[in-house]
């Protein structure tokens, strides 16, 4: 694993962080590898870090000891110490890491390390034991992990030669190529599909939808002739404004149904909530997000039952992530209304669908 900033001559990885023990990212126990780097600027996105394809410094207060090296380090006086703490002028900084490097205690850290494929995979098997128990795995996720496809085939190769169940999350925004590199070491796709108007998407993504959903239709077809990726999750955040209309949900309902030809085996809508803000803090990003609240039950139950009409197959709309009792001022609970057949709803085991983008899934 290589620290700094530079960008390394052989094929390495720019990995903002690995989460060991989740269980949001497919089955069993996993440790979800998030990608740094990601093509889309969702307005919701869960990891703000993660979007930028190169390591960035943010301060980290509990930490900070005062003593004021990382000022005195900077070459761009990027730096200065405030009332409520070092401050980090964006629209100077370089992103050359000196002061994470004169900083005595890690309160300058930094989002993104290059790994080496090797040492990464490496690091993932000491979680074999709890993959084996489990029925778990690794989950390659981002930003954006098709963004260094490279990369990411060799640490999904590797990972299968080792009997690793592997699942790949991805927004589909790229050149079909890449998916094709990575999807034979690929067992479950979870693919974001967030809006179905090109418009919307474009508002609240940056970018209009059409290329995800091409691909999206041609891993169908990739899979029925090759059974691969052995299953496909699709995965729609349900952002308050922005995605939880009955048409949108309808439309990609539609789509499932009409495009997909049966190989989509789950579709889950995941909740909204805005526990990262504090990440927009530290990155000095004025987040439009950070006072929606959750969304309320009733309107995630609709919806489930919505989806489930619209694909027109019971059993596999699953929703997930904390909502609100309507009526009720900031009493939340947790939902996962696993199976919901055709217009019924059950509750089951808290799951946050944030990904981290947990987060809603759709973070990018
Ligand atoms: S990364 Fe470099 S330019 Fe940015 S604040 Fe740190 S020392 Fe200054
Ligand atoms: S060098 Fe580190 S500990 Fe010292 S003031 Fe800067 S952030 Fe705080």
């Amino acid at each position: 694993m290589k620290t700094g900033g530079q960008v390394p001559e052989k094929i390495q990885g720019l990995i903002l962080r690995i989460q060991r023990m989740s269980t949001e990212d497919g089955p069993g126990i996993r440790s979800t590898v998030f990608f740094k780097g990601c093509p889309l600027r969702c307005v919701w996105c869960h990891n703000p870090e993660s979007i930028p394809a190169r390591p960035q410094v943010h301060w980290v207060s509990a930490r900070c000891i005062g003593c004021l090296s990382c000022i005195e380090a900077c070459p761009e006086k990027a730096l200065k110490a405030t009332n409520s703490g070092i401050e980090i002028d964006r629209r100077v900084c370089t992103d050359c890491l000196k002061c994470a490097e004169a900083c005595p205690s890690t309160a300058m850290e930094v989002y993104g390390r290059y790994w080496d494929p090797e040492d990464l995979v490496d690091e993932l098997m000491k979680d074999r034991a709890y993959f084996e128990q489990s029925g778990g795995g690794v989950t390659l996720s981002g930003g954006e992990p098709t963004r260094q496809p490279d990369f990411a085939r060799e640490v999904l190769e590797s990972l299968k030669e080792k009997g690793v169940h592997t699942a790949l999350d991805t927004c589909g925004q790229c050149p079909w190529e890449r998916l094709e590199k990575l999807l034979p070491s690929t067992d479950l796709l979870l693919y974001d599909l967030k809006l179905m108007d090109e418009e919307l998407h474009r508002d609240y993504t940056g970018l209009c939808g059409s290329q995800i959903q091409r691909n999206l239709a041609r891993i169908g077809d990739y899979r029925r002739e090759r059974l691969k990726p052995l299953e496909i999750w699709v995965r729609t955040p349900v952002i308050p404004g922005h995605t939880d209309s009955e048409e949108n949900i309808r439309a990609i309902g539609a789509f499932i149904r009409d495009t997909m030809g049966g190989s989509v085996s789950r579709w889950e809508l995941c909740a909204f909530n805005n526990l990262c803000t504090h990440k927009y803090d530290g990155l000095g990003i004025d987040w439009k997000c950070r006072d929606y609240g959750l969304v309320a039950d009733s309107d995630m139950d609709r919806l489930v039952r919505v989806a489930a009409e619209s694909v027109g197959r019971g059993g596999f709309v699953h929703a997930s992530g904390a909502t609100a009792v309507k009526g009720s001022r900031g009493h939340s609970v947790s939902l996962d209304r696993a199976g919901a057949q055709d217009g019924t709803s059950s509750n089951g085991s808290a799951a946050d669908c944030s990904r981290e983008r947990g987060r809603p899934r759709g973070g990018r």
